[in-house]
């Protein structure tokens, strides 16, 4: 027999069972008799985790005055070794095993061969299915197989207190209590607390037995076809195009999708009478005991993968599609994904969502920047911390320093709390800066100007007092839109923002889309193109190219700032030449526009950003034509170190604070010296402390940064003799110390200047 019909046997019984109107131990009790029955075994026993022990809650074979007498703890005697590890035992000489232990009110020293399977419910063992023999034999594959799949369902009819009354004090449900502290990267600092919200939620499986197996069986076909689909079309996506990690994952989740075990074992568990869904994780089940017996790190990664796509093949097949944000947020919100996109983050309402913790994630990767333009705290580099965090638990996420600390203990509570009083000081404090204009001590005033990408940003600016917007992401209007957005939506918006910007300036920065930027109704055009979309088609390459872009945004810029002053940047300029040609598609719409007779701009200014190394090689051909440079330092370090930026492997490894870039920015702001262009930065860099004050020690007197940060960084700039900064940054560049980093803290620490 195989182990389809034997469990499809098993399960038929356990239908007629559970149809009848017995109490709930007669059912339990009826139950071990079909399955000792089907697998021609003389003892049959069920326990259930209650109370932290194992507890014999029925018995064919064994004494039955032993039923809810025997209970053993976790890890005690066989039947807790198999809860403990989630681990199947098949001995033909129980006795012989070294975690065997004799229990005499159970009469069981007249059987030889032992096999139990845990009863697993949401990843957890919940109780042990056991099946004894008095001949020394070792159980068969099939009948293993056949004892597994009857262990899922009891566990689920359990759970749905078909099989025992009382489920509220088993193991059942009870996610785990007990506060668990984690250690990730910080992202974005600060600090929140809230409940965890998983942005895909888990999906709930209904219903573990089929009702027509034919149905189940073409669900899951049409099922894996979609999977299929959908991993075939992330191959064109730039996101899964860029090398390293993501084709990596992408070839995982290929070779899985179409891996024909795979599908043959889902539709093995089909045959045994299961739905769709619980065939998928049965299957689930199953691939997870194997692999907790090996202990291989590469491969507890390709499991990770795995269980994405069989959540996906879950969500797929239950039509359980939509993102926690579909759904809206109710309360405080922590947001656990393995990773997100910079659209689906902006997908939520930000009243509610306080803090995000990936377990992946990357210091500038798009998303991380969109989180930190929210204010949004930030966690990440926590692999499997999704296992271990259950949808509603208490969370508090220490983003200064790194923790997520989940369902906290009171002692947990009281250390936040005081750090996060502490913090709201921090805040009042650079809050009260607001209308203080940043000075050095040697009187320097230092142009502190915020990132900006939507319409909501820009009450940042009252509110931290920033001298205006020194980057405007356009792009991301672009992210967060079904469509493209057509000119006179981009319109609307840039009008909104400048009269926002009261009179401050604001620098509009052109399309920069493609790289981790991915925009879905263009995705046909670049996706397919690059290998390596960080380095490929996008920005101003591609807004050069489909000029129908650039020239719509163009016609939507000047006249958004029709009578008023507009300024423009164009992204990842490499060449002089790209600017030129830019900057003629704007001079050729607003000749344009005269011509219709419309208000055109009262001034317009171009500048580029420096972000493209070799930009910095022709600076004395590009001086001429700009009113200013912006250095673009996210991108510029990771074409300098050749450091894929949303690489979460590579997200600590480079330094901003490395003299290879402290050197390229002193070079290009010496480079500037004499002329009247105007030099800034607006990379994440800027935004940091330390990293501030080296860049003003390197000449930088503009700083573009996210509005969170203004107030700390006013703060800093206030404290610094510039002449001092200056003095000691060209000695380190010189002869740099061994730990920039460390130098540059001492330094401050020494000045009485807060880093933290
Ligand atoms: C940069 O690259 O430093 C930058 C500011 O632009 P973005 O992060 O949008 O690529
Ligand atoms: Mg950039």
């Amino acid at each position: 027999m195989s182990a389809a019909s034997a469990a499809r046997l098993i399960l038929k019984r356990l239908h007629e069972v559970m149809a009848s109107r017995a109490h709930a131990q007669a059912k339990l009790d009826a139950v071990v008799e079909i399955i000792a029955d089907s697998l021609s075994s003389e003892v049959c026993s069920i326990y259930l985790l209650r109370e932290g022990a194992l507890e014999l809650y029925a018995t064919r074979g064994l004494n039955p005055e032993a039923v809810h007498v025997t209970r053993l703890a976790l890890g005690e005697g066989l039947t807790g070794t198999i809860a403990k590890n989630i681990a199947t035992l098949n001995l033909a000489e129980a006795a012989a095993h070294p975690d065997f232990q004799y229990r005499p009110e159970t009469g069981e020293e007249k059987f030889h061969s032992f096999a139990g399977v845990p009863i697993v419910y949401r990843e957890k063992a919940v109780g042990v299915l056991c099946v004894q023999h008095a001949e020394p034999r070792r159980y068969e594959e099939v009948e293993i197989e056949a004892l597994q799949t009857t262990a899922m369902i009891l566990s689920e009819l359990i759970a749905h207190k078909e099989l025992v009354d009382d489920t509220e004090a088993l193991a059942f449900d009870k996610a785990p209590t007990e506060a668990e502290v984690m250690e990730g990267l910080t992202l974005v600092k600060g600090l929140a607390k809230g409940r965890a919200v998983f942005h895909q939620p888990r999906v709930e499986i209904d219903q573990v037995v089929a009702e027509d197996i034919e149905v189940e069986r073409q669900r899951v076909y049409r099922a894996f076809d979609k999977m299929r689909d959908q991993i075939d079309a992330m191959g064109r996506e730039p996101e899964f195009g860029k090398g390293g990690e993501h084709v990596e994952v992408l070839e995982t989740y290929k070779m899985f999708a179409y891996d024909e075990g795979w599908s043959r074992r889902i539709n093995e568990a089909i045959d045994s009478g299961l739905t769709a869904e619980a065939a998928i994780e049965r299957v689930q089940q199953r691939t997870r005991m194997r692999m907790r017996e090996i202990d291989d790190p590469l491969l507890a990664d390709r499991m990770h993968d795995l269980e994405d796509l069989a959540n996906r093949l879950l969500r797929i097949v239950s039509g359980q599609m939509s993102t926690a944000a579909t759904q809206g947020l109710r309360r405080d919100t922590i947001l656990f994904a393995r990773n997100l996109g910079p659209a689906e983050l902006l997908e939520y309402d930000r009243r509610r969502l306080k803090g995000v913790v990936l377990e992946e994630g990357s210091l500038t990767a798009h998303v991380v920047i969109v989180a930190r333009a929210m204010g949004v705290p930030v966690v990440g580099r926590l692999p499997g911390i999704l296992a271990r965090v259950s949808e509603g638990d208490e969370i508090l996420v220490d983003a200064d320093r790194g923790f997520v600390t989940l369902r906290p203990s009171q002692t947990h509570h009281d250390a936040f709390e005081s750090r996060f009083v502490r913090n709201r000081e921090k805040q009042a404090a650079y809050a009260k800066l607001r209308d203080v204009e940043p000075f050095t001590r040697d009187g320097t005033r230092i142009t502190v100007m915020m990132n900006a990408g939507l319409r909501d940003d820009m009450s940042m600016l009252q509110v931290t007092g920033a001298d205006g917007v020194g980057l405007f992401r356009t792009e991301f209007q672009f992210l967060v839109s079904a469509t493209l957005p057509q000119r006179e939506r981009q319109m609307r918006l840039y009008r909104d923002v400048l009269d926002a910007a009261d009179g401050k300036k604001v620098i509009f920065r052109t399309v920069d889309i493609g790289g981790d930027k991915a925009v879905p109704y263009l995705n046909s055009d670049i996706g397919e193109r690059d290998e390596n979309p960080a380095m490929g088609w996008r920005a101003l390459r591609l807004a050069l190219e489909r000029d129908g872009l650039l020239k719509v945004q163009a016609r939507a810029l000047l006249e958004a700032a029709a009578g008023r002053d507009l300024s423009v940047m164009f992204p990842m300029v490499s060449e002089p030449w790209e600017f030129d040609a830019a900057r003629a598609i704007f001079e050729e719409q607003a000749a344009m526009l005269k011509t219709r007779g419309k208000l055109a701009p009262e001034s317009i200014e171009y500048g580029c950003m420096l972000e493209v190394p070799a930009l910095a090689e022709t600076l004395d051909l590009l001086l001429p034509r700009v009113s200013f440079i912006s250095v673009g330092t996210n991108d510029l370090t990771q074409f300098l170190f050749a450091a894929d930026r949303a690489n979460p492997k590579l997200a600590a490894r480079y330094d901003w604070l490395s003299p290879a870039i402290l050197r390229f920015l002193a070079r290009v702001s010496g480079a500037l010296v004499g002329s009247n262009v105007r030099l800034g930065v607006c990379g994440e860099m800027g935004g940091r402390r330390l990293e501030a004050l080296a860049l003003l020690g390197l000449g930088y007197r503009r700083l573009s940064i996210t509005p969170t940060s203004v107030g700390q960084i006013k703060e800093l700039i206030r404290k610094i003799d510039l002449d001092e900064i200056t003095a000691q940054m060209q000695a380190w560049l010189f002869s740099p110390p061994p730990d920039m980093r460390a130098a540059l803290e001492q330094w401050a620490a020494a000045r009485d200047i807060d880093i933290d």
